[in-house]
């Protein structure tokens, strides 16, 4: 099972598919980890605020996978924007999850109400400077957040991580971040599990002999989009890394993107 790799404007290279761990129980936070790195995930995507940080560290150092085979994102907190808050908040992370550097760092959301999101982002091209994290980025960005930082920035944000799934494609958002060199991630790209069997989907999986949700994720796959499904089954952790061998017509992706329908799942990012 070979996991592409997608090239970042940082010069490193992020495995498409990774796995999530968003709302993973307390209790069973380094099984579930374990057990997608034994099914082959090397991409993994945590956040300060999902407090599983220390779990997929502990998982990580248990696998003796080597370091430079894993690709492991985590995001900086509402509650830590601006330079002061920062540095001490990758730190944390860091120390939690027992690493030296993490290979992506998130602004989690712009906040716009705070005002901070362009001197947050210049402490994190500190902290990309300093080793701390090897490619910087953000999340939950709309264009007219993009558009300010861009216009301070030094560094051009390597991902955007943004809602993003068949009733939620977020066009323009994908666009902006195409055309400045920014690579689109798909958060809920299952859309939390709400993405009910939609008679034309059933069609095509059944002509693939697979499930819904692998030909979701793959419609994701060919659209270039970086995917982070989370399960905690053993079963649908297989069933969502094993979509590298079936692709789908340009009819297929087509009948897929007929899905849209504003139908977002979280927050508007200007509201958070
Ligand atoms: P998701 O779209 O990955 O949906 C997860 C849900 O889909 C599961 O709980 C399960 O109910 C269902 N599911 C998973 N695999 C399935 C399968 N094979 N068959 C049937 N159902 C299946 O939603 P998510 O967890 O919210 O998003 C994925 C990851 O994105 C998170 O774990 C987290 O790492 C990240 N995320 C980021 C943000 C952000 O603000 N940056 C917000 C939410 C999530």
């Amino acid at each position: 099972m070979t996991v592409p790799f997608v090239p970042l404007n940082s010069g490193a290279r992020i495995p498409q598919l990774g796995f999530g761990v968003y709302k993973v129980p307390a209790d069973d936070r380094e099984r579930v980890v374990s057990t997608a790195l034994e099914l082959g995930y090397r991409h993994i995507d945590t956040a300060k605020v999902y407090r599983n940080e220390a779990g997929v560290g502990a998982a990580i150092a248990a696998s003796g996978i080597p370091r430079d085979e894993l690709f492991v994102t985590t995001k900086l907190w509402n509650s830590d924007h601006g330079r002061d808050a920062a540095r001490p908040a990758i730190e944390l992370s860091l120390e939690k999850l027992g690493l030296d550097r993490v290979d992506l760092y998130l602004i989690h959301w712009p906040v716009p109400s705070k005002r901070m999101f362009v001197e947050t982002w210049h402490a994190l091209e500190e902290i990309q400077a300093l080793g701390l994290a090897t490619s910087i980025g953000v999340s939950n960005f709309l264009p007219h957040h993009l558009q300010p930082l861009l216009d301070a920035a030094t560094v051009v944000p390597a991902v955007n991580q943004i809602e993003l799934h068949p009733y939620y494609q977020e066009r323009d958002a994908v666009a902006f971040n195409g055309d400045h060199g920014i690579v689109t991630e798909a958060w809920a790209p299952l859309g939390q599990g709400a993405l009910v069997d939609e008679a034309g989907v059933t069609a095509i999986a059944e002509s693939y002999g697979k499930s819904l949700a692998q030909v979701i994720l793959r419609w994701h796959i060919q659209r270039g989009t970086i995917v982070i499904p989370k399960s905690v089954h053993r079963e649908r952790m297989a069933e969502n890394i094993d979509i590298f061998d079936f692709e789908l017509t340009e009819a297929e992706v087509r009948i897929i993107d007929a899905l849209e329908r504003g139908g977002r799942v979280d927050a508007h990012p200007d509201d958070v």
